[in-house]
């Protein structure tokens, strides 16, 4: 009696873990012939200017639509990618297709609408990766201006050599570099006054909390040390016209979030572009 219903139990139990397996090794799969193929695809977040209101920029996230999974995302994308050793290429391969998308929209993406990459914390250190970026802008003769990369705290855990070298070359192709998800990490705060940094991007779960007395004091610092080391702020996830107001009134020059757009392909933004400017 007992082992049957034992048995019944583990069989359930083993499906669900036989069909995880199953969607993992299908994904993995499918993987190796996405980067090649670069069926991933980038779409392109709007920032604004909080003072103007003009939009001031974009940032360039992945985006994965299968038949088989539907949605995939990036933090599953990259999970994987890490899985199979393949970060790299997928960094690469990501890179790659932002700049032949920003390349060719020279009216969308310039030097005072730039766009902002991400490179996964592990790869910041990696001279070839930033060699590559630098070398593939350079080649197509795209404005460095209309380029930024973002990476986060993690990136910069131990300033070594090869972080100090590969900032330094960014600066010098006059790419900026934006410090993603901030005080999210685990990172000492002596990077601050080490990097070439440019601009600061303050994470949502900060912006989630503005409306309380200290997550709106919490900001107000988190600006201020941005602003004492010359950087300017991005505040992301801003939903609702609240968290918007809060953060412009403590001194953000820059929002990102749903209450403007999510991110869209860059066909999709002209349009979107339109209706923004005609509000
Ligand atoms: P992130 O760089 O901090 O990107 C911001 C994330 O917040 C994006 O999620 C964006 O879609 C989401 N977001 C923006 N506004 C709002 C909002 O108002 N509310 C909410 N709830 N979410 C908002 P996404 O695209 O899923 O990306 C997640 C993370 O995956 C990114 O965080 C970044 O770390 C990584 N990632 C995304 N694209 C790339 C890429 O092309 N390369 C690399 N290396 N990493 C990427
Ligand atoms: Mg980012
Ligand atoms: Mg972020
Ligand atoms: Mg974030």
């Amino acid at each position: 009696e007992f082992s049957h219903q034992h048995s019944l139990f583990l069989s359930s139990y083993n499906d669900s873990i036989h069909q995880a397996a199953t969607r993992k090794k299908g994904i993995q799969k499918m993987f190796l012939g996405v980067i090649e193929s670069a069926k991933i695809d980038v779409y392109f977040q709007p920032k604004i200017d909080l003072k103007s209101r003009n939009i001031a920029g974009y940032e360039a996230l992945m985006r994965w639509f299968t038949d088989e999974y539907d949605y995939i995302s990036p933090q599953e994308i990259i999970d994987t990618a890490q899985e199979l050793n393949l970060l790299f290429e997928l960094d690469k391969c990501v890179i790659h297709k932002a700049l032949s998308i920003i390349d060719a929209n020279p009216d969308l993406f310039t030097a005072t609408t730039p766009v902002s990459i991400n490179i996964s914390a592990r790869n910041f250190g990696f001279k070839a990766l930033i060699d590559g970026l630098i070398h593939d802008v350079e080649a197509r003769g795209i404005d460095p201006r209309s380029i930024e990369v973002e990476v986060t705290e993690d990136a910069l855990l131990t300033i070594g050599d090869k972080v100090q070298t590969n900032a330094n070359a960014l600066r010098k192709a006059g790419i900026k570099i934006c410090l993603d998800d901030f005080g999210t990490g685990y990172s000492a705060l002596s990077y601050l006054g080490k990097l070439p940094l440019d601009n600061l991007k303050i994470d949502r779960s900060f912006v989630i909390e503005s409306e309380n007395k200290s997550g709106r004091l919490m900001l107000e610092a988190i600006v201020s040390i941005a602003k004492s080391y010359h950087l300017t702020v991005t505040a992301e996830g801003i939903e609702t016209v609240q968290q918007q107001d809060v953060l412009s009134s403590i001194g953000c020059e820059y929002a990102q979030g749903f209450y403007y757009s999510k991110a869209l392909p860059a066909e999709e933004l002209l349009a979107w572009i339109d209706a923004y400017s005609s509000k």
